[in-house]
């Protein structure tokens, strides 16, 4: 698939793989709606070609609708927004539960809701929602709320794509493994151990690094214009569970 000219809607833009992301399909060709909650961070986006950026709560039901039906035809969602909790079954307050599963999946429930009618309507339309390799595909350790959160990703993934696989939609997961973001270095931050984290989570990894939020980018501009898959949980981890 060719994204000239295409728009691609993405939540949480203004920082990490989402901002990556809106370079990324720029770089592409696409025409990219950049959203986010933090409106001081979506400004470094304004002005650039391609872009237009657009202040969004992925909580907020009426706004999602309303920027959604406001942007025209939209080939490509990318549901990138998310949070991390950290902490076992016993200590995840149910709080961290529920926000959990309204940011990492009711807000991608909601999105994929605003945006499916106009792509039935053309037969044509890529999802692209942010999951995890913590949750269904891997077992790890302090994650619970999270974990719990984005295997629902994976089957909303799975769903979403039967029942629309024969009417040109095809919605696919991505699993990252770490990857270098502001919000990964805040947790890294917050064990007090800023160093000692950062060698731990390298650790993990196989490949002997975290992931640049670019890698993950170009991942999702593959996916969009992968037009064979769709239902796939399309793992890059850097071999964490190779
Ligand atoms: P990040 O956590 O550093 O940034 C998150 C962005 O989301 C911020 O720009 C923030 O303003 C925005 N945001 C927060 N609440 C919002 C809301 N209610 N509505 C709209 N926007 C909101 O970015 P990241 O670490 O690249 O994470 C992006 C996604 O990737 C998340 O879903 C995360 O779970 C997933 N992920 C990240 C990693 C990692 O190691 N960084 C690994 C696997 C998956």
């Amino acid at each position: 698939m060719d994204l000239n000219e295409k728009t691609v809607f993405i939540t949480a833009a203004a920082q990490g793989i989402g901002l990556a992301s809106v370079q990324a399909f720029v770089a592409a060709g696409a025409k990219v709606v950049a959203t986010d909650i933090n409106a001081e961070m979506l400004k470094q986006l304004e002005g650039t070609k391609g872009v237009t950026t657009r202040l969004l709560n992925v909580l907020d039901k009426a706004a999602v609708n309303e920027a959604i039906a406001e942007s025209g035809h939209i080939h490509v969602l990318f549901n990138c927004a998310g949070i991390v909790h950290n902490g076992t079954i016993l200590e995840m307050q149910d709080d961290d539960l529920e926000f959990a599963l309204d940011l990492n999946v009711r807000a991608q429930i909601r999105t994929i809701r605003a945006v499916l009618p106009q792509m039935l309507e053309r037969g044509d339309g890529s999802i692209i929602n942010m999951a995890t390799v913590a949750s269904s595909v891997k077992c790890v350790p302090n994650r619970a709320a999270y974990s719990i959160s984005k295997a629902a990703v994976i089957g909303l993934t799975k769903s979403v794509a039967a029942d629309y696989v024969g009417k040109g939609i095809r919605v696919n997961a991505i699993a990252p493994g770490t990857v270098e973001s502001p919000s990964l270095h805040e947790r890294w931050e917050a064990t007090g151990d800023f160093e000692g984290a950062r060698k731990a989570f390298i650790a993990r990894q196989p490949i002997g690094r975290i992931a640049e939020p670019g890698e993950i980018a170009d991942l999702a501009v593959y996916i969009a214009c992968a037009t064979y898959t769709t239902g796939q949980v399309h793992v890059i981890d850097g071999g964490w569970t190779g």
